[in-house]
């Protein structure tokens, strides 16, 4: 059976998922975004899993600052995100950390990416459980939702506050298309396991912010 472990991330109370299956015994990290992802590591040697996949929702470093202590930890884990979202996140730069932090002085970057996405929609089979990519940009160009089982994991792109086009590399035209196609496309009650802030059924973000999900 496929769990879920949620953690909040201690840089913007971002959400962090763990997916763990226990029979299978193995795990995938949803967007670590505390530094030294300690209570992830933790979790994964205390249950005695082996974590598989790290996956990024976007760029934005509150959903991805413990990438490298996860892959200190687990050297076989294979960090997974959208092509734009690795062209940003691996540029020797703190561009990302400065949205949060005015630290001139701090560096960070993720040391590696190994599965970038580049189409629309796309498929990883996790032994035998399929985790699909979609891409959905428009919070910023790299984002994606996640859907396993009929769980959706939206990162930034759908939240139960207000959304949040980033001025840097977002695009509001990009984000009214990209919910559009999610409202069209999934059920309304359909488990939304957003970037941050609780859990919510589909239909309650149309109902939220009045984004059409009409055909027009
Ligand atoms: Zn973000």
């Amino acid at each position: 059976m496929l769990n879920i472990e949620r953690y909040i991330n201690e840089l913007m109370t971002s959400n962090c998922y763990i997916l763990w299956n226990d029979e299978s015994r193995r795990c995938l990290v949803i967007d670590p975004g505390s530094e030294k992802s300690l209570r992830e590591i933790e979790f994964i040697k205390e249950k005695e899993l082996a974590l598989d996949y790290i996956i990024l929702t976007h760029e934005h470093t509150d959903h991805n600052w413990g990438v490298n202590a996860l892959v200190e930890s687990f050297s076989e884990a294979k960090v997974v995100c959208h092509k734009i979202c690795k062209e940003n996140i691996t540029m020797e730069s703190s561009a990302y950390f400065r949205l949060y932090y005015d630290t001139p002085t701090y560096s960070y970057k993720i040391h590696k990416v190994d599965i970038e996405i580049e189409n629309q929609d796309w498929i990883l089979d996790w032994n035998g459980i399929d985790v699909r990519f979609i891409h959905t940009p428009g919070h910023s160009m790299g984002s994606v939702c996640i859907l396993v089982n009929r769980w959706l994991f939206t990162g930034d792109t759908l939240m139960q506050y207000k959304p949040y086009i980033n001025k840097r590399n977002g695009s509001k035209e990009h984000y009214v298309r990209s919910v559009d196609m999610l409202m069209k496309t999934y059920p309304g009650d359909m488990q939304i396991y957003p970037g941050h802030g609780e859990i919510f059924p589909l239909k309650n973000y149309n109902a939220l912010y009045g984004i059409s999900n009409k055909e027009d």
